[in-house]
């Protein structure tokens, strides 16, 4: 049986929403989604559109609330994502000082060379008497976004954009600015295999070929007895990377809590781009495993949807 080899990395590159709850995520990706769209896909608390700009296929997160978990998932899909938009609702002053300490540390999770934008959100409630908005001044003053300018943060390009998700204003100039930089950045994927299995249940969960030589993993020989150390090595509590240089290949195990991910990838691989990967499969198991949503499918699903099927 031949396997389609799945362009896991290398077709979707994904830029990701983040933000507090109701600062107009959803909206501003339905707002602009208006025409590119090319599907949808809804899950509790994990919205992804597939989004075809220029020929290239992307994938568009929004990460939804998840409060207890936002932690994990969003400092996972912060290091995995080729883009950020933080919006920010510019009449929520209440939660104001929350949403400075996550885009901080959104910045922080975020790979060197992503490009970030922050949406001002909302700027039709200004002509409205009655609402209190935040005008841009004290916005780049509370959130100290002149810092993102400044020489420690020059690897990221960076810009601020006020928006209205609901009328439309100014959206197509934010997307078509962060999808022009994601565009500029591209990434092949190095990744030849994934497989992720379980120590505690010696079972495999997932197994990901990208290319036919490695169509039946757990099957191949230097693997499987890779795999078989591994299992035997690690007890649950143990975090660990290993490493196993091939005549074509570099197999990379990661452990952590129990489960094992090993990555196939070509001899050029980045160490530090298989690393990201590798621990944010481990973290959205974990993530998956504490919401009771840890099944082989969703896993696949999961997978392959955010980091680009
Ligand atoms: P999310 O939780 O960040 O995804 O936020 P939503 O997109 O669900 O929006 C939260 C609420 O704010 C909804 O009632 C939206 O209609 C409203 N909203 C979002 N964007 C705007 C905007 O630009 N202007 C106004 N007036 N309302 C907006």
């Amino acid at each position: 049986m031949k396997r389609k080899p799945i362009g896991w990395l290398s077709k979707g590159r994904s830029v990701v929403l983040m933000g507090l709850d109701n600062a107009g995520k959803s909206t501003l990706v339905s707002q602009w989604t208006r025409g590119v769209i090319e599907k949808t896909v809804t899950t509790i608390g994990l919205d992804i559109e597939h989004v075809e700009i220029k020929g290239e296929k992307f994938n568009l997160i929004d990460l939804g609330g998840q409060q207890p978990f936002r932690i994990t998932i969003w400092k996972t899909y912060a290091q995995m994502a080729q883009g950020v938009i933080f919006v920010f609702d510019i009449t929520d002053k209440l939660r104001v000082k929350e949403a400075v300490e996550w885009f901080w540390k959104v910045v922080e999770w975020l790979r060197e060379d992503a490009p970030i934008i922050f949406c001002a959100n909302k700027i039709d409630l200004r002509d409205q008497k009655k609402i209190d908005a935040m005008s841009l001044e004290e916005i780049i003053n509370i959130f100290k976004l002149d810092k993102l300018s400044q020489e420690n943060y020059v690897q990221h390009s960076f810009r601020i954009f006020e928006i209205s998700a609901k009328t439309g204003e100014n959206v197509e100039d934010a997307m078509q600015w962060i999808f022009g930089r994601v565009i500029g950045s591209d990434e092949k994927s190095k990744i030849k295999a994934v497989l992720i299995h379980s120590i505690e249940d010696n079972t495999t969960l997932l197994e990901l070929p990208f290319t036919e030589e490695f169509e039946d993993i757990s099957k191949h020989e230097n693997l499987a007895d890779i795999l078989e150390y591994n299992t035997k090595l690690f007890t649950k509590s143990q975090s660990t990377m290993q490493y196993y240089e091939h005549e074509n290949y570099d197999a990379y195990v990661f452990a952590h809590e129990g489960y094992i991910c090993l990555i196939v990838a070509e001899k050029e691989a980045e160490y530090n781009s298989i690393r990201i990967t590798g621990q944010s499969i481990l973290s959205v198991i974990n993530v998956l495993r504490q919401e009771n949503k840890l099944t082989p499918e969703f896993l696949k699903w999961v997978v392959k949807e955010s980091f680009g099927a």
